[in-house]
């Protein structure tokens, strides 16, 4: 199908049937438009939003942000996951406003060389906020082009990638590109869904290749399966006689780098001469939870919580330190990966 029909009848369903009330789309400074375009990074709209508004009140516009503390801005990512998106988030502000004087580049190559920004985001960014013709390809835009034309194999493999991107480019119009580019995440992410595409209602069915084999939901088609191996862990939760929990911040890089969490054992590590070996102290064993599990995209861990209380103060607590006492139901702006989270919840409601 020629460039000019694709997009005419991809713009022509926007009109009718896109989303216009998303908050990023109300001002969509770049600035907006990067931190949504970051966040929609493997989460969906729904759990997006709130998380969203929650960090423009927080963090307003890029200055606010390159002047934040990690802390802060690990605080607002809580719970979203994929922390290092935060991190990147942050490290871009901060050039932004060291190396650009806190104006948004607005050239694709200079997007580019910033943090945790890939060809599909800074494309996006360009085209949404700016208008300026780039060929997006997220994970939306991947299926429907890859159903479009039947496309074999799956998307993470150079070759098949290569293609999307010039099928992507080549249906990108030269005008109306962010009514475009918008139409076409909102028709993968409301029509040409993942498991239970709308054809009837899809602008390109007539056209459509996956559609014509009565199979669209092959294409494309996934990750070869791996079973994830399991890692374990048993996580610490001390008390202290105040009712605090210690906590250790993680190193900067790597699985929740930055984030808040609880000291660790290995799973054959004996309790009480670990505790006095790595934090100088003596604790006390109170009760061992079962186990839960956390998915990570090439692991799973498998996370034994281990209580115990200590009358003694651990090494290396203080002011600025890379360890802390935490009251667990503190208003302290602290970044935590989910699980932590949810025991420090489970804590809490103990007390
Ligand atoms: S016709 Fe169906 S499979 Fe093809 S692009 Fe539209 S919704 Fe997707």
């Amino acid at each position: 199908m020629s460039q000019g029909k694709f997009s005419q009848r991809v713009l022509a369903w926007f009109d009718r049937h896109g989303r216009s009330d998303l908050p990023w789309q109300a001002d969509p400074t770049p600035y907006r438009v990067w931190v949504s375009e970051i966040m929609l990074q493997q989460t969906q709209v729904a759990t997006v939003i709130p998380y969203y508004e929650r960090f423009m009140a927080r963090f307003p516009d890029v200055e606010c942000l390159a002047a934040a503390e990690q802390d802060q801005v690990l605080h607002h990512w809580s719970g979203l996951g994929y922390y290092a998106r935060a991190r990147n988030l942050h490290a871009a502000a901060q050039i932004i406003c060291d190396r650009h004087a806190g104006r948004f580049p607005e050239d694709l190559e200079v997007l580019l060389a910033l943090p945790g920004i890939g060809r599909s985001t800074a494309g996006a960014i360009l085209a949404l906020a700016n208008n300026q013709r780039h060929a997006i390809l997220d994970g939306n835009v991947k299926r429907v082009l890859a159903r479009f034309h039947a496309l074999e194999g799956w998307p993470g493999q150079a070759a098949v990638q290569k293609a999307l991107w010039l099928l992507a480019e080549q249906y990108t119009p030269v005008t109306k590109v962010a009514a475009y580019t918008q139409a076409m995440m909102d028709l993968g992410a409301t029509v040409c869904t993942r498991s239970n595409p709308a054809c009837d209602g899809c602008p390109l069915q007539a056209d459509c290749a996956a559609h014509a084999l009565g199979r669209p939901t092959d294409y494309p088609s996934p990750r070869p399966r791996k079973a994830l191996p399991l890692r374990k862990t048993r996580m610490l939760l001390l008390r202290n006689a105040a009712g605090e929990v210690l906590l250790e911040r993680r190193p900067p890089a790597g699985v929740w780098g930055g984030l808040w969490s609880f000291p660790e054992l290995a799973a054959d590590e004996a309790l009480e001469s670990g505790c006095v070996e790595r934090l100088g102290c003596d604790v006390q064993l109170v009760d061992e939870w079962h186990a839960i599990r956390h998915t990570f995209t090439h692991f799973q861990l498998q996370i034994t919580p281990v209580l115990a209380i200590t009358n003694e103060h651990p090494a290396g607590v203080m002011e600025g330190s890379a360890r802390l006492w935490y009251k667990p139901d503190s208003r302290d702006e602290l970044g935590f990966a989910a699980p932590v989270e949810r025991l420090l919840q489970r804590i809490n409601d103990m007390q």
